[in-house]
Formats: structure tokens, C-alpha cells, sequence
């Protein structure tokens, strides 16, 4: 029975008994009634608990038998770095206690989904040889005030029972999504999530050194500017690792690590697969190298061949092929608005287009595939208005051919958007450099309407220069339904010679 019903039914059926005795109705039966509801609901609650709580204890089993080293890890060599120097105050707690330094009591990972962080904590746990357990934050949420908190204390004490029966001097905790439970508490209505907080911080408080077997919490999240700052302070989770998305090195290693149960052809070349996975997390390459056997299974072949891993690339990024079939005057359209997006990104970035295709694919009707760019990790004002107008290209192009725009621009606008706050934020605009939070609505519009119109009208002007490109591409992809990145070159080129 959903939440809200339940709070529904405890709130209304008091009032309309009372209701009804007032105004002198018989009322006795249906306070029977309301008892045997009121006992289902208890009995129904406390074996859905239960059944909440043995699932808990299975993966938390599972979690447990769990053996990775940090050798099946791919990349992130400064985060296992660092974690190993800060498991080893658990390995060497005797040399520690010599020199008096404060045991560690928590670790927080921090980085994006799909980095890796809970198989950092698994392999935490190989190299100290503790007991692992695991939770997620929403494990702890319930509307009822204290069972988070006796979730927590039954965490830790299922820890201390477990490492106790196995024989292990120390456990580790692993809590995923702190977030969930940790967020910074301003008063209000939270009281359930204040109370499960604080169970956490008494137990961080109560565990100590001395004690058989050692604790290590490692918490991990993506959202660590949310945390409450007494989660934060020295002495509780105070070492923080940071899991970034790879780098290419990183993210070959992931993909040879993900290669090496799979049949994969000599020639498949990791270098440029790494390349044109470029910000992909470990989870979305794991997601290649699976969808690429897919793939191969359903060519009936032997070896995954470089075609197939660039078909998972395009469905990981993309989504799936769709079979929606749409009108030749919608394909005309969509045609256009990719193409304005091809020729944007061809004048700012000559050679980086790879393809631009019509077949719909996820939840777009067609896309522009681009060539791998260089890591990069500083970007000018210029490179950012360009990407801007890569992204306008296409609402542009529209404009341009019909006069307005359509709903296919939506995904686009977002990402126009998120630049400009990145260059608000970096004092690349006309407000110079402001904390966004000091920065009132009204402002920040006029900012955003002033970067986006400007651009936009710069990219208008130069589309008009390249009608002729339209043209000739339009025929092709409307027939082929792809054009190639060299293909759209040559006719770029040609096309610039002519006459606009
Ligand atoms: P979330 O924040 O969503 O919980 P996470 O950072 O904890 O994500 P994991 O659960 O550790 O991510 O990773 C998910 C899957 O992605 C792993 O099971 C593994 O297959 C793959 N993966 C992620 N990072 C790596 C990596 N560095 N090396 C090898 N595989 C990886």
C-alpha cells in the first residue's frame, strides 16, 4: 500500500469516527473495524520489514563473499593510490598506535555513477582482509521516526557479529548514496533523517581502536557539496578520495580488463576505442564490450571486430535503433537540423565530424556522430561560445528553412544552457566574477537571453554562407540516411567554392 494512503487512512478514519459518534450514530462497529484495519496494517508492515531486511541480508551475504583485488580495477591509479596508503593504517595498526596518530575512521569516495567507487570498497576489503558489508543510503528511509536508526545499528552490529564469526580482526562498512541519509540538516520536517544521521555519527563516535574487530566505514556519493559538514569534520570521514570519470589510459585498461572473457579479433585496436569512448565512465565501457558481443552473437560471427564495438559505442551513447517510422516531411526536418549541427561543428572544428545519420536511435530522430576529441581539461571562452553554437546549429537551421523552430531543439537548448552557467560560473561573462547564488533570477535571464541571442545570431550568419552544403547534403541523407564524415567534407569543400 503506497505511503500516502496509509498516512491518509491514520488521519482521516479518527475524524470521521468522532464525526459520526457526535452526531449520534452508532459508531461501535465500525471502531471494531478500524482496530482489525489498524492490526492488518501493523502485521502486513512488519513482514514487508522483514522481507525488506532478509533481501538487506542476502546481498549484504553476498556482499560479504565478494573477493576483488584492486589489480581488476581499471585506471583511477591516484584514487587506489591514495586508498591503499589510507588503508594501510588498518594494516599497520601497531606501527600506527607507536607513533600515536588517530585512527581512521571513515573514508568518502566522491565521483560521478559508474566510476568504480563500490569496487574500490570491495577491494578495500581483500587488501585489509576485513568483512565486507554493504548498504545504500535509501535502506535507511522510512516515514516512521527511528527505524532508519535502528537500520544503522543493526549495520554496524551485523559487522562486529559477522567479522567476530568469520574470525576477521576488522570489518568494513560500505554505505553507497550517503547522501541520501547525510544531507545537511537546516530543521524542518526531516526529523526521521536527522535521527538516522545521527545513530551514524554516535556509532562513528563509539568506535574505537582498541576494540576487536577495527571498523572502517567507507561512504560514497556523487553529491558531496550536499553532505552535512558534521559528517565532514576531522575524525569522521575525514579522508576523501575522489573517483573521476578515466582518462584514455584509464579507459583502455577498463576495456582490456572488460575484453578479457570475450572473444575479440587480434585487430581490434583498444587505442582507438578508448579514444571514441571519450567521457565514459567504467560502467558505460563494461556496457560496450557487452553490447559488442551482443552484437556479434546476433551476427552469428566468432570475434567481436571493430564494427561491432563501434555499433555499442553509438547504442551506449545513443540508445537503441528504434523502428519509428516518421514522415519524408519530418525526415526533411530532422535532415536539416542535424545538418546544422554537421556544418556549425565543421567550421569551428574542421575534420571533426564522423557521420551524420537520419535513423532515429533512443529518443532522438537523427544525430551527428563527432570524431574523438584531445582530453582536455581547461576551456576558453571561445571554445565554449563555439560548442554553443554547435548546439544551436540545429534550432538555426530550422529557423533558417522554416521559418521557426520545432520540439526536436529541447535536448540541445539544455546543453546550450549548462555552458553558460559553466561560463557564469568561471567569470567568463558580463557579470565578471559573481557567487551564481548572489545572483538574482531575473539577472541571470537577462545574462542568458544576452550570450544565447548574440550566438545564436552568429550562427545564423554563418549557416546562410553555407546553404550550398545544405543543399547538396540534404539529397543524400534524405536517400542514404547516412553521410560519412568524409563524404560531407568533399561536398563542404566543393560547396564552399561555389557561389552562396
Ligand atoms: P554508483 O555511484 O552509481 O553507485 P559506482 O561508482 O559505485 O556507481 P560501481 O558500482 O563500482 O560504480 O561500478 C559499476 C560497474 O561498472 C562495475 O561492476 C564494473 O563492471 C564497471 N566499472 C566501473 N568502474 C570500473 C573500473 N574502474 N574498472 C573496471 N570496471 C569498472
Amino acid at each position: 500500500m503506497p505511503r500516502w494512503t496509509k498516512e491518509v487512512l491514520i488521519g482521516f478514519l479518527p475524524v470521521l469516527i468522532i464525526f459520526l459518534a457526535f452526531i449520534g450514530i452508532n459508531v461501535v462497529p465500525l471502531l471494531f473495524a478500524a482496530i482489525l484495519i489498524g492490526v492488518l496494517l501493523v502485521v502486513a508492515n512488519k513482514r514487508g520489514g522483514l522481507a525488506v531486511g532478509a533481501a538487506a541480508d542476502r546481498k549484504r551475504k553476498k556482499n560479504s563473499m565478494s573477493k576483488l583485488t584492486f589489480e581488476e580495477i581499471g585506471g583511477q591509479d591516484n584514487a587506489k593510490e591514495e586508498l591503499r596508503e589510507a588503508l594501510d593504517f588498518l594494516n599497520r595498526y601497531d606501527e600506527v598506535q607507536k607513533f600515536g596518530i588517530r585512527p581512521l575512521k571513515g573514508i568518502l569516495l566522491t565521483g560521478p555513477p559508474g566510476t568504480g567507487k563500490t569496487l574500490m570498497a570491495k577491494a578495500a576489503s581483500q587488501y585489509t582482509d576485513s568483512v565486507f558489508v554493504a548498504a545504500a543510503g535509501s535502506e535507511f528511509v522510512e516515514m516512521y521516526v527511528g527505524v532508519g536508526a535502528g537500520r544503522v545499528r543493526d549495520l554496524f552490529r551485523d559487522a562486529r557479529s559477522r567479522a567476530a564469526k568469520e574470525n576477521k580482526k576488522s570489518a568494513i562498512i560500505f554505505i553507497d548514496e550517503i547522501d541520501v541519509i547525510g544531507g545537511k540538516r537546516e530543521g524542518g520536517q526531516q526529523r526521521e533523517y536527522d535521527q538516522t544521521l545521527n545513530q551514524l555519527l554516535t556509532e562513528m563516535d563509539g568506535i574505537y581502536s582498541s576494540e576487536s574487530p577495527r571498523i572502517l566505514i567507507i561512504a560514497a556519493t556523487n553529491r558531496k557539496e550536499m553532505l552535512d559538514s558534521a559528517l565532514l569534520r576531522p575524525g569522521r570521514f575525514d579522508r576523501h578520495i575522489q573517483v573521476d570519470l578515466p582518462d584514455k589510459k584509464g579507459r583502455k585498461h577498463i576495456l582490456q580488463l572488460h575484453a578479457k572473457n570475450k572473444p575479440i579479433t587480434e585487430a581490434l585496436d583498444m587505442d582507438k576505442i578508448a579514444e571514441e569512448s571519450y567521457g565514459f565512465s567504467g560502467a558505460q565501457l563494461e556496457s560496450v564490450m557487452n553490447e559488442a558481443a551482443i552484437y556479434m552473437m546476433r551476427e552469428h560471427k566468432q570475434e567481436i571486430e571493430q564494427r561491432h564495438i563501434s555499433m555499442a559505442i553509438d547504442k551506449v551513447m545513443m540508445g537503441e535503433k528504434t523502428d519509428r517510422e516518421s514522415t519524408l516531411e519530418e525526415k526533411r526536418r530532422v535532415a536539416i537540423h542535424e545538418l546544422g549541427h554537421a556544418i556549425m561543428a565543421e567550421v569551428v572544428r574542421p575534420g571533426s565530424v564522423s557521420q551524420v545519420a537520419l535513423s532515429p536511435r533512443g529518443q532522438a530522430l537523427g544525430y551527428v556522430r563527432h570524431n574523438p576529441q584531445e582530453e582536455q581539461y581547461l576551456y576558453t571562452k571561445s571554445f565554449l561560445e563555439e560548442q554553443i553554437m554547435i548546439a544551436l546549429g540545429g534550432a538555426a537551421s530550422e529557423e533558417i528553412y522554416y521559418g521557426g523552430r520545432s520540439t526536436g531543439s529541447s535536448n540541445d537548448f539544455e546543453q546550450a544552457l549548462n555552458i553558460v552557467q559553466t561560463m557564469m560560473k568561471s567569470g567568463l561573462t558580463s557579470l565578471g566574477i559573481v557567487n551564481i547564488e548572489m545572483v538574482t533570477t531575473e539577472e541571470l535571464m537577462r545574462e542568458n537571453n544576452v550570450i544565447l541571442e548574440a550566438l545564436m545570431s552568429r550562427t545564423r550568419d554563418v549557416l546562410e554562407q553555407h546553404r550550398n552544403v545544405f543543399d547538396q547534403s540534404l539529397d543524400i541523407l534524405l536517400r542514404e540516411e547516412t553521410l560519412s564524415g568524409n563524404q560531407f567534407r568533399c561536398l563542404f569543400s566543393e560547396s564552399s567554392l561555389l557561389p552562396a
